[in-house]
């Protein structure tokens, strides 16, 4: 009998066996699907494996740097170019000095807004807040329509796959909703954090692994396996029953099902299967859970050969697509131009990968797999004003349910999930329905899931 069930192989859920296994605790970890790693996958493409799912971790978050110290894994940067957004059928650049789009000098948006656009933006409104308010609500307040639809939704869309308008300001980008209640300029506030990430100008932003991202899972769990940690995969958990004061797991099929006892249980799971393992304890956690909506998105890389690609595909690291032109792509990545590792590992291949697919946006991708390959392919070619050569070879990823969104009252769901969870000894939740989507802050909520439970175990 282990001492913790660690269900879900994601990165929280391996992040919180991980620092359960450094502190002596016998850990098993159970994870549905025939691997782990969650949204980091890797696929085979033109010989090389590359990343299919998140391929970048925000670096100047202390969560990413301080596992991949404890792993003493090397990381690798990408190249230092710029983005460009598609907007009113021309690349531009990608403005500096933004807050998540929120300009720090509205006048240096000319070219991407209109004349009219960045006067509205230079002339800022005040702004009330009701309680929780969107994002795109407070902004669009402020600044006008136009610095959403064009700056903040394209950004937004590469985090959320969701939309500025629907999203809560207080959960995803609580400084707003500060400022907007201290009655703070929003530009007094994107200049602050322009000057601070000015100061840091010289630490890298981001990082992956050579050979990707994807390779991070696999890393955790040979080690976890070399500690004698227990990593299960094809485990699905069925039911989750108080049994005495341990828990006890219902785990596989439901005609021979196996019974797995521990005093602790960490829920590392999307928020739909853990309504479903949590709600028979609590309804309320349950029915909070199940509220939390879920975008669906789709990432499409191809293969060109490397003689065969335009210059503007590798002079920068991609561009963002604002929803507003109504195009069926959200982001390119320029992958063999952002990450030199790729470049080098595959010398006569450049890798591209496009996104698609937004929130409430799930029939768009309801089509086949070409007819998705082709759109992509096409709004690239558009994109970049030039008919592409044809792919060596083309790889599709549907990510049905990708991302959470943390709509307008996520933090009160979230305020009743973890109210419940206190009140059941010997079990948390982890994960990026929580408190943060990226990697990073995933991590961070399973280390702390695991630390949560420290002392109920030492008691045991
Ligand atoms: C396409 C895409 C690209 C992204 N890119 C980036 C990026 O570049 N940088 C970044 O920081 N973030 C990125 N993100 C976000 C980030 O990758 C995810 O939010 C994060 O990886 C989620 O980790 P998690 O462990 O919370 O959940 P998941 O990765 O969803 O893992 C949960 C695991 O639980 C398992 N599970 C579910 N039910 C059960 C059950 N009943 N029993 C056992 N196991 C179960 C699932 O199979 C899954 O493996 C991206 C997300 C997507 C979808």
């Amino acid at each position: 009998m282990p001492d913790v069930v660690v269900v879900g192989g994601g990165v929280a859920g391996l992040s919180a066996a991980w620092t359960l296994m450094q502190r002596g605790v016998d850990v098993l970890l159970l994870e549905s699907t025939d691997r782990v790693g969650g949204k980091l996958r890797q696929a085979e493409l033109a010989g090389q494996l590359i990343d299919v799912g998140a391929e970048s971790l925000l670096w100047r978050r202390p969560e990413g740097r301080r596992l991949v110290d404890d792993l003493h894994v090397r990381v690798t940067h990408p190249a230092q170019l710029s983005a460009s957004i598609w907007s009113r059928g021309a690349l531009h650049p990608m403005p500096t000095g933004t807050l998540m789009g929120i300009p720090s000098d509205p006048s240096a948006l000319s070219g991407l807004l209109t004349p009219a656009e960045v006067a509205r933006a230079v002339a800022e409104r005040p702004v009330e807040s009701s309680g929780d308010s969107s994002l795109g609500d407070l902004i669009s307040g402020a600044l006008g329509d136009a610095v959403v639809d064009r700056l903040v939704e394209p950004l937004l869309g590469g985090v959320y796959a969701g939309h500025a308008r629907l999203l809560s300001a207080s959960a995803c980008l609580p400084q707003v909703n500060s400022a907007v209640a201290r009655g703070d300029s929003l530009i007094s506030l994107a200049s602050s954090a322009a000057t601070a990430a000015g100061d840091r100008r010289h630490d890298p932003v981001f990082a992956t692994l050579p050979g990707g991202l994807g390779q991070l899972p696999g890393i955790l769990t040979e080690r976890l396996r070399a500690a004698s940690a227990v990593v299960r995969t094809g485990a699905v958990v069925r039911a989750l029953n108080r049994v005495g004061t341990r828990w006890e797991l219902t785990v596989g099929e439901t005609r021979a099902p196996e019974r797995i006892c521990a005093d602790a249980v960490v829920l590392a799971t999307p928020s739909a299967p853990t309504a479903r393992l949590l709600g028979p304890h609590d309804a309320t956690a349950g029915s909070a859970l199940t509220a939390i909506e879920y975008a669906s998105m789709a990432i499409v890389t191809y293969a060109f050969g490397r003689g065969d690609v335009p210059s503007t595909m590798t002079d920068r690291s991609g561009f963002l697509v604002p929803p507003v032109d109504g195009q069926r792509i959200k982001a390119a990545t320029f992958s063999s131009a952002k990450w030199p590792w790729l470049s080098e590992a595959a010398s006569d291949v450049t890798y591209v990968r496009v996104s698609l697919g937004r929130h409430r946006e799930e029939v768009s991708l309801q089509t086949s797999d070409e007819d998705l390959t082709a759109a992509g392919l096409a709004d690239l070619g558009a994109a970049l004003g030039t008919t592409l050569p044809r792919p060596v070879e083309t790889h599709l990823q549907r990510w049905g349910g990708g991302l959470p969104q943390y709509l307008l009252g996520h933090q009160d769901r979230i305020g009743r999930v973890r109210r419940a969870v206190e009140a059941l000894p010997g079990l948390e939740v982890a994960g990026a329905a929580y408190e943060g989507v990226g990697i990073p802050a995933c991590i961070g909520s399973g280390t702390r899931a695991a630390e949560m439970l420290l002392p109920h175990l030492s008691h045991g």
